[in-house]
């Protein structure tokens, strides 16, 4: 076990850590529980309502949250420690991220899709006090929790479990645990689509900033109720969405997962709705999403995934609502957003936040590049992260000299000063030595006639290095061929972005946060030019 002292620093500590001050007196403490206690309208106000009919007042939450820090510390955990949390999403799971932050440890939400041998991989990097997770996973974690000294509690879609049966017998007192905003509040793993997944390192700090820059940004007031979708063991769902709500002292209708025909239920209830581009995709499909059904709206966002310009327009055109677009990340929360007034651009994920800095640079040598010029995404804030935990080395060549992040996005900034993503880093392919956007390909591909959509990659090719290959997924009943793709391509682009392959499926594998995994891709298509 790791002892209960703060986490090891990585070798290169960014300056929004250092650059903190210390807090003198509890009504000073950097927890970022303290902020969203500030915030409360009034205990009777409600937090969360479910389709279900089950309602959590501000008040409420006190009371819960005030269990579970107790039954936290009478499991043992002490400031500092991590609890690794695997569980379904519920109001009890938001509640307990919130008695974490009260009881001064450090929250690890994981995705539930994770597998026991990935579980011990997290649980072994990360040493928690304590694992909670689902009882029916209960049998199959025991020896790796046991493996690793953490004990093992459990906690149910329905407010059940070991955790919660030690909760109901604790009181409703707690005196919130004193944190720096320095201090660690969570570690969110990346996915992590090649070699070891790393955990990001937040502090209370970086959260609280954020979070409170978005309520600003997005006017959210405590007469705002949430659509609430998403999954919480990702930074979208838990800060960006729940986290923003509870700052602005707000309430939200909260759903487990995505349903289209539970979202269009629920919209006559709501004010707004934060989404990855997906679900905007799925109420476009549905018969009874229209202009009346969201006249009310205030807002709807997306991020996590590139909102295709399409999708946006055909939005607009029926709803008359423009979705507004944003990027951030695990490691950074929000960096950019289209704005709330003014035109909320199509393609681009607007505006540097305030207090935030958004600069495009050469990869290699790190000099920005051009207004307009592609290059590589670096961003410096009191949103980002303060390292990966226990890499510092990676930590340190993700850093430049002087504090900006190297996000690995590739994007530009035109000369209106919206950003766009041109994709991943890693995505980028380069064949015969010239480097190909996949983005570029990709928006050429998907105006052709009988084209859904479709993933650019590179797959390595003997003479080329990567050949580019599009991997399309057409319209029901469409026609359109492979060579058809091709001549309509040539002429369009320059003649090494052409693909070499184009390549039919019935749909692009996603993550449930909607990225295309271009990483499935390109395995599956690894040996396409091998002869
Ligand atoms: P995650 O850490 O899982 O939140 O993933 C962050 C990554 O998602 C970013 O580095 C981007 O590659 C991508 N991303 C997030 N928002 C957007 C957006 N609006 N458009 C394009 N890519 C996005």
């Amino acid at each position: 076990m790791m002892p209960d002292a703060a986490p090891p620093r990585p070798s290169f500590i960014p300056p929004s850590v250092v650059s903190c001050k210390k807090p003198r007196n509890s009504q000073m403490s950097g927890n970022l529980f303290s902020l969203v206690r500030a915030r409360i309208p009034s205990p009777g106000k409600t937090l969360i309502e479910t389709p279900a009919g089950e309602r959590i007042t501000y008040g409420d939450m006190l009371a819960r949250t005030a269990r579970l820090a107790n039954a936290l510390v009478r499991l043992g955990v002490v400031p500092g420690d991590r609890v690794a949390v695997q569980v379904e999403k519920s109001p009890d799971n938001l509640m307990l991220f919130l008695a974490v932050a009260r009881a001064g440890a450090v929250y690890l939400p994981l995705n539930t899709a994770y597998t026991v041998p990935e579980l011990d991989y997290f649980i072994g990097d990360a040493e928690p006090r304590l694992v909670v997770c689902d009882p029916a996973k209960r049998e199959n974690l025991a020896p790796v929790a046991a493996a690793h000294g953490a004990t093992l509690e459990t906690l149910d879609a329905k407010g059940g479990g070991s955790l919660m049966a030690l909760a109901a017998q604790a009181t409703t007192s707690f005196t919130d645990v004193v944190r720096e905003p320095t201090d660690l509040a969570a570690i969110l793993y990346t996915s992590g689509t090649t070699g070891r997944s790393k955990g990001a390192m937040l502090t209370h700090r970086n959260l609280v900033s954020n979070a409170d820059t978005l309520v600003k940004y997005w006017r959210f007031t405590k007469d705002d109720v949430l659509l609430h979708a998403l999954p919480i063991y990702h930074t979208h769902g838990l800060f960006t969405a729940a986290l923003v709500l509870m700052l602005a002292g707000g309430s939200m209708l909260w759903m487990q997962k995505f349903d289209a025909d539970q979202v269009v239920a629920a919209l006559p209830r709501v004010t707004t709705m934060m989404g990855v581009p997906t679900f905007y995709v799925r109420l476009l499909t549905h018969p009874k999403f229209d202009k009346k059904l969201t006249a009310h709206m205030r807002l709807f966002t997306s991020g996590s995934a590139p909102l295709l310009a399409e999708t946006h327009e055909a939005f607009r055109e029926r709803t008359g609502h423009a979705i507004l677009e944003r990027y951030g990340m695990t490691e950074t929360g929000m960096n950019t957003s289209n704005p709330y007034d003014g035109d909320r651009v199509p393609g681009t994920v607007g505006f540097p936040l305030p207090e935030i800095e958004v600069r495009v640079a050469d990869a290699e040598t790190g000099q920005p590049v051009p207004q307009g010029e592609i290059g590589v995404l670096e961003v410096k804030g009191p949103n980002v992260f303060a390292g990966y935990w226990r890499m510092p080395e990676k930590t340190a060549a993700e850093f430049r000299p002087d504090g900006f992040f190297i996000t690995g996005d590739v994007g530009k900034i035109d000369l209106a000063g919206y950003v766009h993503i041109v994709g991943r880093a890693k995505d980028l392919i380069i064949t015969g030595g010239f480097n190909v956007y996949p983005k570029e390909v990709e928006s050429e591909i998907d105006v052709l006639p009988g084209v859904v959509e479709s993933a650019v990659i590179g797959c390595p090719h003997a003479d080329f290095g990567e050949g580019v290959t599009a991997v399309v997924v057409k319209a029901p009943d469409a026609t359109v061929t492979e060579s058809e793709i091709l001549s309509a391509l040539d002429g369009r682009l320059a003649k090494f972005k052409l693909p070499k392959r184009v390549l039919f499926v019935d749909e692009l594998p996603r993550n449930t946060m909607g990225k295309v995994q271009k990483n499935v891709l390109r395995e599956q298509n690894k040996d396409l030019y091998a002869s």
